[in-house]
């Protein structure tokens, strides 16, 4: 209980290390900040600290502020933790690793979140709390604790980043640190429910990362029902966020669309997405639905796509000449897919 009380460091950018290790000289601050990034196990494996250091370090610090509370590996190799943060609250973070070995961070920004999506369990478990720089930077850590080295990020773990881009932007300087991690930018791609101020903000001020809109459908009245945002977010004003980000970032924005069983997979959603897209520079990732229990629309259990389905949807957006992605689906036996976020267990 004592080691709960401890500050922990690993979140903290090499400023905010150095101040709070003050009166230490920079440069211890520096070497710290160094071992962190390495992910060391203890403050006695800093070998270059003279040992006293060492321990007084760990005396008053803690290496991390959150913990692992529990761990499950699906047979695909995706990793779900449910971390636990100082005020309890617990959060999921995933770990994604594709066909060639690479591994990619799914990373949450907030303990549940407001948006209230329809077909998504983090939507429906409710909204508590931002997460801080630091603890959005321990996610990492704890994820790259598994298997080793991290080479991507996706921001699309709980909650809705844009409402939370300051705290996001200061995880990503960390993250990206050449002190430190060193991730590359062009690696990091954030996704966003559609939220047209914040898409501006982006623009203007980062964080610099790729950015996906999770778009869902564009007929305004079904996505006015399967995500609320929209109804203060419609859908011209969020493209002209988007045309408004890509003059500015010079980047392609990816649409992404996550499919449910007859519900947005009509003609109409063809024709409305396409629309959409027209006059952007953009690829579609589609992503069939992963399926949560109890969830419903209009009275009816929604249900995963039929892969036909699926695949006429695929297939006639390509015929109007948008290039399509369709996302493989990893961690599914665990939960730990698109969607299916929730820490209650
Ligand atoms: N809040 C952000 C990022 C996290 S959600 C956003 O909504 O974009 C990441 C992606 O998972 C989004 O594209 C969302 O549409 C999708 N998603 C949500 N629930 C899903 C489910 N049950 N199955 C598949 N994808 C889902
Ligand atoms: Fe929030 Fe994204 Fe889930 Fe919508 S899909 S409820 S924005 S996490």
């Amino acid at each position: 209980m004592k080691e709960k009380s401890k500050p922990g460091l690993s979140g903290l950018s090499l400023e905010d290390l150095q101040d709070a290790l003050a009166p230490l000289p920079a440069y211890r601050g520096q070497q710290v900040f160094q071992w962190l990034a390495q992910g060391v196990p203890s403050f006695q494996a800093m070998t270059n600290l003279p040992i006293a250091l060492r321990k007084s370090l760990e005396e008053g610090f803690s290496l991390y502020s959150s913990s692992i509370s529990a761990k499950q590996e699906d047979s695909d190799g995706t990793v779900k933790l449910q971390i636990t943060l100082e005020d309890q609250e617990r959060i999921e973070s995933v770990l994604l690793i594709d066909r060639e070995g690479r591994q990619t961070a799914c990373l949450s920004t907030q303990a549940g979140c407001p948006m209230s999506c329809v077909f998504c369990k983090t939507g429906t478990r409710g909204f508590s709390r931002n997460l801080t720089a630091g603890e959005i930077v321990e996610q990492f850590f704890h994820l790259r604790s598994l298997k080793g080295p991290i080479s991507n990020i996706v921001v699309m773990g709980m909650g809705e980043p844009l409402l939370n881009l300051a705290e996001l932007r200061k995880a990503l300087r960390i993250l990206t640190d050449p002190e430190g991690t060193g991730l590359s930018k062009r690696r990091i791609t954030l996704s966003t429910s559609g939220i047209d101020y914040g898409i501006r903000e982006l623009a203007d001020f980062g964080p610099d990362c790729r950015l996906a809109l999770s778009l869902t459908t564009g007929d305004k009245e079904l996505r006015e029902k399967l995500m609320p945002v929209t109804k203060t977010n419609p859908l011209p004003a969020l493209k002209e966020a988007l045309l408004y980000y890509q003059r500015k970032q010079r980047r392609r924005v990816t649409l992404e669309a996550v499919l449910i069983r007859g519900i947005n997979t009509r003609e109409k959603d063809v024709h409305t997405l396409a629309d959409f897209a027209q006059g952007l520079e953009t690829m579609v990732n589609l992503i069939p639905w992963n399926p949560i229990a109890g969830l419903v629309f209009e009275g009816k259990p929604l249900q995963e796509p039929t892969k036909e389905e699926f695949e006429r949807f695929a297939g006639e957006l390509e015929k109007k000449g948008l290039k399509v992605t369709r996302r493989l689906r990893r961690g599914k036996r665990i939960a730990g897919a698109c969607g299916q976020l929730g820490a209650a267990e």
